[in-house]
């Protein structure tokens, strides 16, 4: 199989899966307990926090384990804003749906949404971001790196601004960890979420950068795991397979961002000279080395990405989350594209194991593919 969909998940690597089993034999003890079982579960524990604590300029206790992505978004937000008297949030409109779904549920209960706008490159336009805040701001979350185009935002400088009117700052990294430097403290962000199966760690875990001194309220209901923050039993093995999958990815980073870069691009090079009328979805320089987005007008990713599947090649249209249904993706949409456009666009992400063979077969089927359904719809 050619697996083009790394945005969406990614295969846990050996290095990894090494470190998972060992703890799960040596170390499945609960990190809660007493005895010296439980100790060394724990030690293990706080030795993986340490490590993780360094990979992104945090402090240990800064630290906090969770399942993944979408629950350290929840508890960030929802967590603010339950220890903030104010009462508006300001999002980006191009946020993972953990991040949108959970601002219209938000709205409903009476809290006030803004959403900053996407430029045609995917790029969201922070020029606004001051006029957006007012005395009733209670936080600005903006995402590292989109997960469908890549693009990488201007979260420095969102975190400048936040600073200056002292607003805390939500940043889902999910997408960018181990891709791009990823610097809590450069960004100043108040909170920032990370999720281990997107840089080849087991599924099921996630961390959450808590900056020492801002406050945030659980919301689970449990015992004191995680420092309060967040209850339930820690996933120890699922941790150190997380810390590990960090490291790695963080070691080969530059090598490996570069070498990316350059498929893609020969990628998107020959789709351009070899398919008429297609278009790049997001900025070309100003993102993940391994997304490419691309609408192909006249085509449906609905009746592409089956045909690519039949031919061993896994791509994706719009985010995983909301494959199954056809409706245009919300990322897609905001950068100027009609709704028919848009439910052409398919994502390719690539990774460690893509190679520039699997990208040609790509092409040819494509390529067939594409021409193909064009000449039944015209
Ligand atoms: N945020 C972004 C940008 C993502 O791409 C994803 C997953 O696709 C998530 C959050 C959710 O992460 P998880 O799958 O770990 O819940």
């Amino acid at each position: 199989m050619i697996y083009l969909d790394h945005n969406a998940t990614t295969p846990i690597r050996d290095e990894v899966i090494e470190v998972v089993q060992k703890a799960q034999r040596d170390f499945w003890g609960n990190p809660s307990s007493i005895h010296s079982i439980g100790a060394s579960a724990l030690a293990e524990l706080e030795k993986a926090r340490d490590k993780f604590a360094q990979y992104i300029n945090a402090l240990p206790s800064e630290v906090y384990f969770t399942s993944c992505g979408t629950e350290t978004n929840n508890l960030a937000i929802r967590g603010l804003l339950s220890n903030i008297k104010f009462q508006d949030i300001i999002i980006s409109e191009i946020e993972h749906p953990s991040i949108l779904t959970l601002s219209e549920k938000l709205e409903e209960e009476g809290y006030g949404v803004q959403k900053l706008k996407s430029d045609s490159n995917g790029i969201i336009d922070i020029t606004t971001l001051e006029s957006f805040i007012s005395e009733k701001t209670a936080l600005i979350s903006l995402m590292f790196a989109n997960n469908e185009t890549g693009v990488v935002q201007n979260v420095e400088q969102t975190g400048i601004i936040s600073l200056k009117n002292n607003i805390p700052f939500h940043c889902d990294a999910v997408q960018a960890l181990g891709k791009v430097n990823v610097d809590v403290k450069k960004i100043n962000a108040a909170t920032v979420s990370f999720s281990s199966h997107k840089i080849y760690g087991p599924k099921g875990v996630g961390a959450l950068y808590l900056k020492n001194g801002t406050i945030i309220n659980p919301q689970f209901i449990g015992g004191g795991q995680e420092k309060k923050v967040r209850p339930g039993t820690q996933n120890v093995p699922g941790i150190l397979g997380f810390v590990k999958a960090t490291e790695l990815a963080i070691e080969e980073m530059e090598k490996e961002q570069m070498r990316l870069f350059e498929l893609s691009e020969y990628f998107y090079g020959r789709v351009v000279n070899e398919i008429k009328d297609i278009k790049r979805n997001g900025d070309a320089g100003q993102r993940l080395s391994q997304t490419i987005n691309i609408c192909f007008p006249g085509t449906t990713a609905e009746i592409i990405i089956p045909i690519l599947d039949g031919e061993g090649i896994a791509a994706s249209g719009g985010s995983a989350c909301s494959s199954g249904s056809t409706s245009p993706s919300h990322v897609i949409l905001a950068l100027g594209r009609r709704k028919m456009e848009s439910l052409s666009a398919i994502r390719f992400s690539f990774g460690r194991e893509t190679k520039r063979d699997d990208l040609d077969k790509t092409i040819s089927v494509l390529k067939e593919a594409v021409e193909r359904i064009r000449r039944l719809n015209s």
